[in-house]
Formats: structure tokens, sequence, C-alpha cells
């Protein structure tokens, strides 16, 4: 125990460094959300996330969106506690018969105009879940979605692509 103790002072952290503040790439997806977002809405948006079933394997990718590594708040892009304050709702998993309701009920609470996206491949059809007993199938089956972000789980780019397409339509 103090040979690991005494370890682990002297190994550095096991982490990713951190973006460069110059970061390309992901900054300037993000900015060019908060833009749409704006344009769009006039003021920034609010995410909403349901579990509707996962594994949460897609939420670990949507939670790392407001870590310190991504820190997507300082674009304005937030995540709100109720779905009356959400503009998107960001649904994961297979819809289990358990959420059917909730996810429903989720829906009709959020304000228009709403957005629906079906976050990992079990959201778009059920997934590796699919024909299972307790699954409804993917988000569709309940409620109405405007855009699938397939991957299992999709990265943080890639979510951030989708809601890009999502607020500047062609
Ligand atoms: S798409 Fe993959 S990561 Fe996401 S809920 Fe399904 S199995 Fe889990």
């Amino acid at each position: 125990m103090r040979r690991i103790l005494f370890q682990s002072l002297l190994k550095p952290p096991l982490t990713e460094a951190a973006p460069a503040p110059d970061d390309g790439a992901l900054a300037e997806l993000a900015a060019s959300v908060e833009r749409a977002a704006r344009k769009r809405l006039g003021r920034s948006l609010s995410i909403r996330e349901v579990d509707a079933g996962s594994c949460n394997g897609c939420e670990l990718e949507i939670h790392a969106l407001a870590n310190a590594f991504y820190d997507l708040e300082r674009f304005g892009l937030r995540f709100v506690a109720s779905p009356r304050h959400a503009d998107v709702l960001l649904v994961t998993g297979p819809v289990t018969r358990n959420m059917q309701e909730a996810l429903r009920r989720t829906y009709e609470a959020t304000p228009d105009p709403k957005w629906v996206v079906a976050v990992g491949d079990c959201a778009a059809d059920g997934g590796i879940f699919a024909g299972s007993y307790a699954v409804a199938g993917g988000v569709h089956e309940v409620v109405p979605v405007d855009l699938h972000i397939r991957g299992c789980p999709p990265s943080p780019l890639q979510l951030l692509k989708g809601l890009l397409a999502l607020l500047t339509p062609p």
C-alpha cells in the first residue's frame, strides 16, 4: 500500500493533455454552432439530455462536451435541468418500455420551437438492443426526430457537427 502511494506521488496523472489555446477544429465548430443558434433563436442554445435506456456510453460522450477539456459553455451552449428551458432534446439509447411515457412527457413539456436529436446507433433503431422485449425501438417510434447522429458512441466532435447541421438547414 505504501509502495502504491509513493508511486502515485511520483507518476504524472493519467489524463489527456489539455487542448492548445488555439486548437482550431473544435473551437471553430463550437463557435459556428453558437452563431447558428443566435441566428435561429436570437440567443444561445439550451440542451436537455434524456437517457431513454442507453448503456451510458453515449452519455459519457455528451457529458464530455461540458467537461474541462471541451468546455462548451464558453461558446454559450448550455445543458439545462428541465425540458421547459430546452431548445434541443438529445435522446440516447433504445427507448425502453419503462421510459416510453417519460420521453413522451418530456417532449410535450419542451416549448416550441424544439428539435429532437437521436444520439447513437441505439437511438436510431434500437441498435444492439433491437428486438428485446424491454425495448420499444428507436426514438422515432415514440417522438418525432429531427436528426440522427449515428455512432456507438458518437464522439463529441460528431455531436457538434450534428448540432450545427440541425441549426443550419440547407
Ligand atoms: S449506441 Fe453504443 S454507446 Fe450508445 S447506448 Fe447504444 S450501445 Fe451504448
